[in-house]
This record gives C-alpha cells, sequence and structure tokens, in this order.
C-alpha cells in the first residue's frame, strides 16, 4: 500500500470523553498500554476471553499504524472480593477453601490456564506480565503517600479512599455520585465516609485466617484490587501513559477508583491515561456470560465439540467490540462456515513470496481495510473487505498472499498459515452421551404431551447448548443431529 491509501491517523473511542477521535498518544510512535488482566480463581470463560481479543485488536490495529506499543497485563492474584464493592471475601481465599488447595496453587493453575487460552486465540504475548503479589513493597508505598498526603482514612477493616475529597470523582463512568451511586451501592463497611470510599488496603481479621497477607502500616493484610492496576501499570509504563483497557464492567467501579487514587497520588493535575478503551460484553441467551453466575463456557469446551479456538476470534471480529454480542453454538457453525470458505481462497492462492507490488484491485480491498480499522476498530468492516478480496478474480495468488499477512496482522485468524481442514478438529464426545440425548428428548416428549411447551423448549434449548439439534417429525416424533 502506499502512504497516500492509508488513513493518516486512527479514530478510537475513548471512554472518558465519549467520542471518537484521532488517536495521538503522549510520544509518538511509542504507546504505554495496560489491559486490566483476570482474577485468576477460575478459569476464564470465553466472555473474559472477549476482553482480551478486543486488548490484542487494539495493539495490533495501533501496530499496524506504525505505532511501536509496550503493553503490559497484569495478573491479580490477591486482593479481588467477591463484590467490586469492598465486601465478601477474597476471591483467591475462598477458592483456596473451596478447593482445599493453597491460594498460590489456584493462582498459578488458573494463570497457567489462562495464557494457554490465549495462545490458543492467538492473542499476543504482552511485553510485560505482572503479578500483584510481586508488587507489594510498591503499593504500601503508593499507599502511604496517599495517606501522608490527606486522602485517606482508616478504619479497623484498612485503609479508606475519601472520594469526597475527589472533585472530579467518578467521570470517567459520569456518575451522579449524590443519586445513582449512594442507591446502587449499599454500604457494606462500618465506619465508611461515603458509599463511594474504597479500600486502598484491607486489614485482614483474626477470623479470615488469610494465606496471602503481609506487614503494612495499616495492619497485616492485603491490597484493594484497584491500588493493583494504579501501582503496576505506572511500575511498567511510567506515572502517565496512553491506552488503559477493560471491560465495559470496569468503568464505574475499578476505573474510576484507579483514576482517583492515581490522579491523587500524581498530584500534577493533568489525566492519569489519555485514553480509556473499553470492550462490551458477549452474552449467552441474553445474560452476560459471568464466572460468577457459574453460567461459562471454555476455550477448552469450543476445542471438545470440535471447534477451532480462531472460529471463536472470528465470531468477536464479527462484532464491533462496542457492542454487545450473543453467543451461540449456531452462530459458532456460521463462523466456522465463514472462515472455512476464507481460508479455502487464501489457502489455495498461498505462495512462498507475496506479490512484491500489489495490483490496483489488491490495494484498493487493503485501502478498505485500513478504512475499517481505523474507523474506531470496526472489524466487521474490516472482515467484509477479507471477504470481498477473497471474491475478486482480479486478484493475483501474489496479491492474495500479502494480503492475508497484512489483514492477519491485525485481524490474527490465520489467514496465511491455516488450512481450511484444520478448523475441523475431532470431536470428542464428552459434552453429551447419546444415551443422555434421548433421555431428555423423551422428557421433552412428555413436556409436549402435557402441552407444557414452555418447558420443552427449554430442553430443546438445553439440548442446542451441548451442541444437539433437534427436529420435530410429522405424527409428534423427533430426530436429533450432533451440530
Ligand atoms: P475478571 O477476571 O472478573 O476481572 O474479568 C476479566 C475481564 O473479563 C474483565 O475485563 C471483564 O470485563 C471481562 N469479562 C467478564 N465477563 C465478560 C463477558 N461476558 N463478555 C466480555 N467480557 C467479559
Ligand atoms: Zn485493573
Amino acid at each position: 500500500m502506499t502512504p497516500s491509501d492509508r488513513e493518516p491517523s486512527i479514530r478510537l473511542f475513548n471512554t472518558l470523553t465519549r467520542e471518537v477521535a484521532d488517536f495521538r498518544p503522549r510520544e509518538p510512535p511509542a504507546v504505554g498500554m495496560y489491559s486490566c488482566g483476570p482474577t485468576v480463581y477460575a478459569d476464564q470463560h470465553i466472555g473474559n476471553m472477549r476482553a482480551y481479543v478486543f486488548a490484542d485488536t487494539v495493539k495490533r490495529s495501533l501496530t499496524w499504524k506504525g505505532f511501536s506499543v509496550r503493553h503490559v497485563v497484569n495478573i491479580t492474584d490477591v486482593g479481588h472480593l467477591t463484590s467490586d464493592a469492598d465486601s465478601g471475601d477474597d476471591k483467591l481465599e475462598l477458592a483456596a477453601r473451596i478447593q482445599s488447595r493453597s491460594a498460590w496453587e489456584i493462582a498459578e493453575r488458573y494463570t497457567r490456564e489462562f495464557k494457554a487460552d490465549l495462545g490458543r486465540l492467538r492473542v499476543l504475548e504482552p511485553d510485560v506480565w505482572c503479578k500483584a503479589t510481586e508488587h507489594i513493597p510498591q503499593m504500601i508505598r503508593f499507599a502511604e503517600v496517599l495517606d501522608r498526603n490527606g486522602w485517606c482514612y482508616a478504619l479497623p477493616s484498612g485503609l479508606y479512599f475519601d472520594t469526597s475529597k475527589d472533585a472530579s470523582y467518578g467521570r470517567l463512568a459520569r456518575l451522579d455520585l449524590a443519586g445513582q451511586l449512594a442507591g446502587a451501592r449499599v454500604e457494606l463497611v462500618e465506619g465508611k465516609r461515603n458509599p463511594a470510599d474504597f479500600a486502598v488496603w484491607r486489614t485482614s481479621t483474626p477470623e479470615e485466617n488469610r494465606q496471602m497477607e503481609w506487614d503494612s502500616p495499616w495492619g497485616r493484610g492485603a491490597p484493594g484490587w484497584h491500588l493493583e492496576c494504579s501501582v503496576m501499570s505506572m511500575e511498567y509504563l511510567g506515572q502517565h501513559f496512553d491506552v488503559h483497557t477493560g471491560g465495559v464492567d470496569h468503568i464505574p467501579v475499578h476505573h474510576t477508583n484507579e483514576i482517583a487514587q492515581s490522579e491523587a497520588y500524581l498530584g500534577d493535575g493533568l489525566p492519569w491515561v489519555g485514553w480509556w478503551l473499553h470492550g462490551e460484553f458477549i452474552n449467552l441467551k441474553g445474560a452476560k456470560i459471568s464466572k460468577s453466575t457459574g453460567v461459562g463456557v471454555l476455550v477448552g469446551d469450543l476445542i471438545d465439540r470440535g471447534y477451532h479456538p480462531l472460529t471463536y476470534r472470528y465470531l468477536l471480529l464479527q462484532a464491533h467490540y462496542r457492542s454487545q454480542t450473543e453467543f451461540s453454538w449456531t452462530a459458532m457453525d456460521s463462523s466456522r462456515a465463514g472462515l472455512r470458505r476464507l481460508l479455502d481462497r487464501y489457502a489455495t492462492a498461498r505462495q512462498p513470496e507475496p506479490a512484491d507490488r500489489l495490483g490496483a484491485a489488491a490495494r484498493a480491498h487493503l485501502a478498505a481495510f485500513d478504512r475499517a480499522v481505523c474507523d474506531d476498530l470496526n472489524t466487521p468492516k474490516a472482515l467484509a473487505a477479507v471477504v470481498a478480496a477473497s471474491r475478486d478474480d482480479r486478484l493475483s495468488d501474489g496479491d492474495l498472499t500479502a494480503l492475508a499477512s497484512q489483514f492477519d496482522s491485525v485481524l490474527g485468524i490465520g489467514l496465511s498459515d491455516l488450512r481450511a481442514a484444520d478448523l475441523d478438529l475431532r470431536r470428542s464426545e464428552v459434552a453429551i452421551s447419546p444415551e443422555q440425548v434421548e433421555e431428555l428428548l423423551a422428557q421433552r416428549a412428555a413436556a409436549r404431551a402435557a402441552r407444557d411447551f414452555a418447558r420443552s423448549d427449554a430442553l430443546r434449548d438445553h439440548l442446542a447448548e451441548l451442541g444437539v439439534a433437534v427436529e420435530d417429525q410429522p405424527g409428534g416424533t423427533a430426530t436429533w443431529r450432533w451440530t
């Protein structure tokens, strides 16, 4: 692509301003980018994975536009409570009790599995992985500065940030503190001055019997979840940096609190981070896929059902990151069919060497792709350009080979190295046995006979979730097949 075919800049939606604007880092071409990583108390489901495929798409797109991105991702292995608003158990400690293992083992196990899943989805390795438990002294020093400068108050349960001292508190989320916030968050911590105040440090109670705890000026305990991200991002990216990503659920509490304490700590009156980018949820039957409610599908489940993980990545990229999207096995099937068609074409055309110079038609497709990427990461449109190029018989094999590697540098869906046949994994039969299918079909037939159509539909949906399609036949019988 000649420079004139390229969009001069990439436009991104900044949650801070609620506007799409030209992305301008502080010191181009360098970009410092921090992504809130997982709390490693359980398997990361495919909903969580959307957040990391999104961050990966941001990073790949910025790299595509010539920026040199330093990407930092944290592992929250301590301090995240079962409620984001400072109540409940530490998620790691709770998992350790339930599974009768040490909290350290829990963290190690789920971190390992998380990283394996990222690899399967071709999420690029960050430049820095950082674990909360390895940065405790830095967190204590940070909290000491806040405390010394009058931002905090101590309670028996820990050190709390006084949000009433921060005139701009809640600006990321546009929180209406007087109304919405007070109503939304019940004050569960005794002595908290304002409902939104949050723990910078939590002091352990004797009955808690924590495995992970450290001495601090506010007693033995553990850091607050928000503190971790403020401290680790600054440690690896400097006091101010360019991009911070996370899921939309992080806007009202986690990121709001990260901003409040970081700007209080810095005290220079400048915005801490320039660009806040948030990815929307993927839902299962209209509800957020979520670890805490136990509704979770894992990357391993996709594989067990014979789907290549990149089929899921392709499914995600078909939705804009700021739209909610719906997961279903039917959507996975269409996604697989779409990706298979693309790989058929790009793999057949694949040459040992790409074309030296792209022909005019190929350049036009690349320009359309670039426009889509620069338009707030419009991956559905970018994929439309990939499809259009695959159908354009004016393109030479060399053109397609060159385009595949360019497209793939942003999309990561195997255009330049996979073949369509690679998408067909051998399905394992773990999901449900044929006997269990027959049993559920018998229950469904009984429900239909009793005219309980709600139950009959629910059973059909349940079977669909397990990868079984039911077809009703005339005369009231039903047949089924694996999907
Ligand atoms: P957690 O481990 O709970 O902190 O979540 C890790 C990341 O996954 C966060 O950025 C969440 O916003 C994100 N996340 C959780 N559930 C979903 C979902 N159903 N769809 C998209 N992102 C999600
Ligand atoms: Zn974070």
